[in-house]
């Protein structure tokens, strides 16, 4: 698979990739559950649109028996009707999936099923560990031949070892993420409990959710909603929860002070869905508090606020509120950008930020436009933008950023390049602002990151390198998949 029509895909900037979205049910009454995991991972796309994996169990037949379908590609391009109804279970965990690095191919799609001497696990990942090569040479070392190179077999088989000395699974998941470090939320399947658990830092959001007898673990709250759910409550950071035909048990006992909690600032900016609730905080609201929080530090006359579509267009309209500057809708968007885009050949004239979004010459035209977008990684699209907005006849075009300039890699999930490729990184913002073509550029402040999530504590470390833990000596972005 060629990377770069992987890194295309629906996407209209050089935007930072969420990797993955989780999803897990048990139902109760044993009703079949494989139709609302795809739904569920139909809400999560946006998290990961690699890959995708559905597998279930039936907790009244034998042990070990789980059926599993995955493949690359968008939840309704993997699945179908035929695919859905050959998945026989009351207990299951699907996944969506992006790489940053290594191989794109099925045997890495998750959820992951380990076959062992008690049974069988199911196990979806969003995260990324920081010792995951120590990890996996331990188990190397004790005789561990793996399948994947996905950091979710080292967790599977630490749990899997652990269960072997344990009285039950959850005591074998507590065990595993004793040893684990860096960030991950986690549904694991046994043959007759689900089972979440949350790092102690919290950087990835999962949540409990009902519906009439059954029991839902999501990334996200939109899936609930998709799903008919009513949400419960977070998973909190740190927390293992126990789902059994008994109810939820909660095991707090790895939680860390509040103080220590590090929520990836991301999923608020920009990778949650609008719709969605982490720990309590609308992230559409947030990406409001952010637009207004530019419009304070950053002002600038103008006629017209616009977002870049779709995270951009919330922070605008928060800009505007502001500001008093009308909000208008600056851009149309093709939505139909498939998994094997083809991005057109540099010598042809075809743009593959042309083919996604185009600028609405009537509404531009002669104006002073304030762009909006959730970030700025590499620059060049944002240039293409500007650009696209000058072409469609803008008079003025000040682009603005709902989050503070990149300076340093990420190495708990998020596909941040490297130092060099950062346009931010050894650049003032005047120089930035000269290289993307804008007549003035703002940034929001780091100290408004904490008024996003309503003062709960989140990681900065992508803009200050200063990290929640300590980081890898090396760069193991690109060693490392999830
Ligand atoms: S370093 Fe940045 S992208 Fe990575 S978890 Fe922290 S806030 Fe999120």
């Amino acid at each position: 698979m060629n990377k770069d029509m992987i890194h295309e895909q629906g996407e209209v900037t050089d935007k930072l990739r969420e990797e993955c979205g989780v999803f897990g049910i048990y139902d109760l009454d044993g009703q079949d559950v494989a139709s609302t995991i795809y739904y569920g991972l139909f809400a999560l796309q946006h998290r990961g649109q690699e890959s995708c994996g559905i597998a279930v169990s039936d907790t009244h037949g034998p042990k070990g028996k789980v059926s599993s379908f995955k493949g690359m590609g968008l939840a309704n391009e993997v699945f179908n009707e035929k695919t859905l109804e050959s998945l026989h279970g009351d207990i299951g965990v699907g996944h969506v999936r992006y790489s940053t690095a290594g191989a794109s191919t099925r045997e890495n799609a998750q959820p992951l099923v380990l076959n062992y001497i008690k049974g069988t696990l199911g196990l979806a990942h969003n995260g990324n560990l920081i010792n995951a090569l120590e990890l996996r040479k331990e188990l190397e070392y004790g005789g561990a031949i793996f399948q994947t190179t996905i950091d979710s077999e080292v967790i599977a088989y630490h749990i899997a070892r652990e269960r072997v000395k344990t009285k039950s699974v959850e005591e074998a998941v507590r065990n595993a993420m004793k040893k684990m470090e860096g960030a991950y939320s986690l549904i694991v399947m046994s043959p007759r409990k689900l089972i979440g658990a949350r790092d102690p830092y919290g950087f990835k959001p999962l949540c409990i959710g009902r519906r009439d007898n059954s029991y839902i673990l999501a990334s996200e709250t939109c899936a609930l909603d998709t799903v008919g759910a009513e949400f419960v409550r977070d998973v909190e950071p740190g927390e293992l929860v126990v789902i059994t035909r008994e109810g939820i048990v909660s095991d707090k006992s790895m939680c860390l002070p509040r103080k220590k909690h590090a929520r990836c600032i991301f999923e608020y900016i920009y990778f949650a869905r609008p719709d969605s609730h982490i720990d309590g905080v609308s992230v559409y609201a947030s990406r409001i508090k952010a637009g207004r929080a530019l419009a304070k530090d950053s002002p600038v006359e103008a006629d017209l606020v616009v977002g870049v579509p779709e995270s951009g267009n919330a922070a605008a309209l928060g800009y505007s509120l502001e500001s008093g500057i009308p909000y208008g809708t600056a851009f149309v968007k093709n939505s139909y950008v498939g998994r094997t885009f083809i991005r057109p050949k540099q010598s042809s004239r075809i743009s593959s930020v042309r083919v996604k979004l185009n600028a609405l010459k009537e509404v531009v035209a002669g104006k002073r436009i304030i762009m909006i977008d959730d970030s700025i990684v590499r620059g060049t699209t944002s240039g293409r933008i500007v650009k696209m907005l000058r072409d469609a006849g803008a008079a003025e075009v000040h682009m603005r950023v709902s989050s503070p300039p990149f300076l340093w890699p990420c190495y708990f999930g998020t596909d941040v390049p490297a130092r060099e490729q950062l346009l931010a990184y050894n650049r003032t913002v005047e120089e930035i602002c000269e290289k993307i073509g804008a007549d003035s550029l703002g940034y929001l402040e780091i100290d408004r990151l904490q008024e996003l999530t309503d003062g709960l504590e989140i990681c900065r470390g992508c803009f200050t390198g200063t990290y929640p833990m300590e980081p890898p000596k090396e760069d193991i972005r690109g060693d490392f998949e999830l």
